[in-house]
């Protein structure tokens, strides 16, 4: 498959949660409705569904620019910048 954008096509392993929590929210004591995973750091951090985007906002202040759903059955990308998804 061709790469959604040249972030995605530069991810060869694809980085899995470390944990199925997002760092932030249980900092905070929040809650969260679904899970990414940065494919820079490997942090994972709540969607923009959640109270508090927390992926989204760890995006724009890192500069890290692709996610993958932490969710099972979900194999996905995204690329922030590029408003990009890709499949693996
Ligand atoms: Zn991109
Ligand atoms: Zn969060
Ligand atoms: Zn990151």
């Amino acid at each position: 498959m061709a790469a959604a954008c040249t972030h995605i096509g530069a991810i060869a392993d694809v980085k899995k949660p470390r944990r199925r929590e997002c760092d932030e929210c249980v900092k905070m004591h929040a809650t969260w409705v679904h899970l990414r995973t940065c494919q820079t750091c490997g942090a994972t951090l709540c969607c923009d569904s959640s109270p508090n985007r927390h992926a989204s906002k760890h995006a724009r202040a890192s500069g890290h620019p692709v996610i993958a759903s932490a969710e099972t059955g979900e194999p996905w990308l995204y690329c922030y910048p590029d408003d990009a998804f890709g499949e693996y």
